[in-house]
């Protein structure tokens, strides 16, 4: 099993083979608070393990959004009585549309990973039961955490992380590592001005954790805040324009395959259809 590493003073990140998701840990006295849980049972079973050989304390949760590979180890991980934090709007997908989205990701999935399909497919869905509108503070074993909603970009519900007395920003899939933003359910036209919020909080030390990969800094949250700023334009020229999604795709930062929903969203959301 992959193992948790220290990134600042007793926050620790892992990053799961599978999907390249980065979990962290934060560590306090008596309490300790772990923020996405994989995708699967049998993950969360591994994760759970990984958690042990850090700190055996009561856990805390938090979704930095709904999407599977970030929350369906909640059931697994969660204990009676294990609070799960996330954004109302992230809360309220897998309240209210659960069985939906399971649906949805079994079939991406099938071609690609069906093993992980098949897996996802079993998972109980466990909903966030504590859910933040803009910002909470957790105390974990003394430590103050802040969880806060930055506006929509990768999700309608995406929440940020901060451990500020380590300098540490969970920054969820608003930042990718390891591969280009997924705008699957995503708000490109909304997404830069999010992540201009989120660097608003950095200092040049901070270490932000992304959703999928290593860690990075500040410099790499502005580069991609750049390439997003400039497909954000480039659906906004387009549309005023009449210009074909695919034309418009071709032309993006990211490539024409990942950013040709991306285009679709933004386009319907300029058509007053999001
Ligand atoms: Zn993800």
């Amino acid at each position: 099993m992959t193992k948790f590493g220290e990134v600042a003073d007793r926050v620790y990140a892992l990053r799961y083979p599978v999907l390249d998701v980065t979990v962290t840990l934060v560590v306090g006295d008596g309490a300790a608070l772990v923020v996405d849980t994989l995708s699967t049972p049998a993950q969360a079973a591994e994760l759970a393990d990984a958690i042990r050989a850090v700190a055996r304390y009561p856990l805390t949760i938090v979704n930095t959004h709904h999407h599977f590979d970030h929350s369906f180890g909640n059931a697994t991980l969660a204990g009676d009585g294990t609070e799960i934090w996330a954004h109302e709007a992230a809360a309220a997908h897998l309240r209210e549309r659960g069985a939906h989205w399971q649906r949805v990701w079994y079939e991406q999935c099938l071609a690609m990973e069906p093993e992980l399909a098949e897996d996802l497919a079993e998972a109980t869905i466990r909903p966030p039961d504590r859910t933040v509108h803009a910002e909470a503070t957790l105390d974990v074993g003394g430590r103050a955490v802040r969880l806060c909603h930055l506006g929509r970009g990768h999700t309608d519900g995406d929440l940020v992380v901060l451990v500020p007395d380590a300098d540490v920003v969970v920054a969820g899939d608003l930042v990718e590592e390891s591969g280009p933003p997924d705008f699957g359910d995503a708000y490109p036209l909304e997404w830069p001005e999010t992540l201009a919020a989120l660097d608003r909080l950095l200092t040049p030390a901070s270490v932000v954790l992304p959703g999928h990969g290593a860690p990075v800094d500040g410099a790499f949250v502005r580069a991609q805040h750049a390439l997003l700023t400039e497909l954000d334009w480039l659906i906004r020229d387009g549309h005023a324009d009449g210009a074909p999604q695919r034309a418009v795709a071709q032309r993006s930062p990211f490539g024409p395959d990942q950013s040709l929903v991306a285009v679709a969203r933004g386009y319907a959301e300029l058509s007053g259809r999001v």
